[in-house]
């Protein structure tokens, strides 16, 4: 039976970067080595991360004066890192979720950090709207895509101040506007590849000017001057995460991958709207692309099991919802085909007509 991989992540791949890293793992380039054993330091991994940089910064139309870094740690570390190394008295953070609450909590070990807006008391089921940016903090941190509950900013927002966005659930679904962000930062493992890799694009001229010490490994300084080759980076990550970017690029590059990205959530929302078993958790104007959550429609909340059952056998995996949402959640990375999306309404449909 086919399977379709709605995990939120480690998620979904294409097909052709799997085998092309699985070639690679028997025998890196001819070299008669594994990947898993070649030098971070070695002539054909340094092409491995220029190439990776420089896709990087195409794809995303990165304008100059930025760095593309690939780090360990995952954006858990970034949530310290950021403030560490931006932030000297003050900052605004956007609570959109628990990821957000998270990065603020570290950033309240550095100085006072102004909470913008919240949507904790519904939630998290919508994206607040009208507030204030406060005009002397150092920074602005948005998630722009909360992959526990399901909204998305889905374009940039326009700030007084320089913004930072943890991007690790929406990156390369859609184009973005670097030149409005310091820092933009997320793990590889949605949109990108495996797990172990995260990318950090800061911008080379806000680095550098805080007052205070920021441990070496910490310092984005550090990786920017050593071209993420200050310790060993994630080697294996980093090359499927190259193959990711090639196979972006053959797939006609983020606007394409975008149009995709709209086509599917649109026709995966239009079952949840129609079907009478089931309803979508999100305020409409915010609902996510990449990660797409509803519940049993009211009356019907005791199917639920059964509805995770009957999805199961027919090959749909990693859609049972997250603990603080319930229900379920269909997470439709760029890699998820759109046979995957219609599978699912399949599903739906047919279990709604078992359910007249
Ligand atoms: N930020 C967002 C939006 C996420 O979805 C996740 C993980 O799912 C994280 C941060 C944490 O990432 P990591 O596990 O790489 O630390």
């Amino acid at each position: 039976m086919k399977k379709y991989n709605f995990n939120p992540g480690p998620s979904i791949l294409p097909r052709e970067v799997i085998e092309e890293t699985s070639k690679a793992v028997l025998d890196f380039k001819g070299s008669g080595l594994s990947l898993l054993e070649i030098s971070h330091r070695s002539k054909d991994f340094q092409a491995v991360m220029d190439e990776t940089e420089a896709l990087f910064k195409e794809l995303l139309d990165i304008p100059e004066g930025y760095t593309v870094l690939f780090l360990g740690g995952g954006a858990s570390t970034q949530f310290c890192m950021v403030p560490y190394n931006f932030m000297e008295k003050k900052t605004a953070y956007l609570n959109t979720g628990t990821w957000a609450k998270k990065a603020m909590k570290e950033a309240k070990a550095f100085g006072e950090v102004v909470e913008v807006a919240s949507s904790a008391d519904s939630n998290y089921s919508f994206i607040p709207k009208d507030f204030t940016i406060p005009t002397d903090a150092d920074y602005l941190h948005i998630t722009s895509n909360n992959t526990i509950f399901g909204t998305e900013l889905r374009k940039d927002l326009d700030s007084p101040i320089p913004m930072i966005a943890d991007m690790s659930s929406d990156i390369f679904s859609r184009p973005v506007d670097v030149s409005k962000y310091i820092c933009i930062y997320g793990g590889a493992q949605k949109n990108l590849g495996p797990a172990g890799l995260t990318f950090v694009i800061v911008k080379n001229s806000a680095v550098g000017k805080v007052s205070h010490y920021i441990p070496t490994m910490l310092n984005y300084q550090t990786h920017i001057d050593k071209g993420s080759m200050f310790n060993t980076p994630p080697v294996f990550a980093i090359y499927t995460s190259l193959l990711t970017l090639k196979w972006i690029k053959a797939q006609g590059g983020v606007k394409e991958i975008e149009r995709r990205a709209k086509e599917k959530a649109d026709m995966l929302y239009t079952e949840i709207d129609r079907n009478k078993l089931f309803v979508g958790t999100v305020a409409k104007e915010d609902r996510s692309r990449m990660n797409i959550c509803f519940v049993m429609a009211k009356g019907y909340e005791t199917l639920e099991a059964d509805f995770q059952k009957f999805a199961t056998e027919k090959g749909m995996v990693g859609i049972k919802g997250h603990r603080s949402v319930g229900g379920f959640r269909a997470s439709c990375y760029n890699a998820m085909p759109k046979e995957g999306i219609q599978a699912l309404i399949d599903c739906m449909q047919e279990f709604e007509k078992l359910h007249k």
